[in-house]
């Protein structure tokens, strides 16, 4: 465990409020390959997926790597905390991470979400591929909050850039806790201090 004094004054989760609307450009997703591998580590299920998964933000390309979840959510907006979250992990040519999230509150069960369980091969199958291409999961894009963070697990890497969705998501709690059996318990980092960033909203004009 890195001593927290090793880490920077940008870290993640935060509370998203007070947002400022900007015309910064958004992401731009582009989803179209399928699942290549399971990785269970430690509190997280992370299923990597194949090249051929694209976010563009402007002029920069971003490959997707990796999404997993967190139970509950670790960000939270105006203060509501939410059920779970899912993070869609990418990387560009210079090495810089940019992680997509989406939060669920309580409610209706996501199909999407569920066959995304009912995909995963049980823990004790080793190099079994679930059956799952990006271009059927892709987090929604109506708007991000944005802001520079870091990973929420070690090494607490900075700087990533983060894009939380605006619109929220339902899961059931039978899908919370099957995400949460998955990864072995809660696995959510708690808030961090927002010390003086800025926290834009993108593609929230429309
Ligand atoms: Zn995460």
């Amino acid at each position: 465990m890195t001593p927290a004094s090793h880490l920077g004054n940008g870290q993640s989760p935060i509370d998203v409020s007070g947002w400022v609307a900007s015309d910064e450009p958004e992401p731009i997703l582009g989803y179209d390959s399928d699942a290549a591998r399971v990785e269970r580590t430690p509190g997280f299920v992370m299923i990597h997926f194949d090249s051929g998964s694209e976010l563009t933000l402007g002029e920069d390309r971003y490959r997707l790597l990796q999404l997993h979840w967190h139970t509950p959510a670790e960000h939270t907006i105006d203060g509501d905390e939410f059920a779970a979250e899912v993070h869609f992990v990418h990387v560009n040519a210079q090495d810089e991470l940019l992680v997509v999230g989406t939060v669920y509150r309580l409610g209706e069960a996501d199909e999407g979400l569920q066959q995304i369980i009912d995909s995963l091969p049980p823990a004790d199958t080793a190099d079994e591929v679930p059956s799952l291409s990006a271009a059927d999961h892709p987090p929604d894009s109506d708007g991000f909050y944005h802001y520079v963070g870091s990973l929420t697990a070690a090494p607490f890497s900075e700087p990533v850039l983060w894009y939380v969705g605006r619109s929220v998501r339902t899961a059931s709690q039978r899908q919370v806790e099957q995400l949460q059996a998955l990864c072995g318990g809660p696995n959510a980092r708690p808030l961090q201090d927002r010390n003086e960033r800025t926290i834009l909203c993108v593609g929230c004009g429309r």
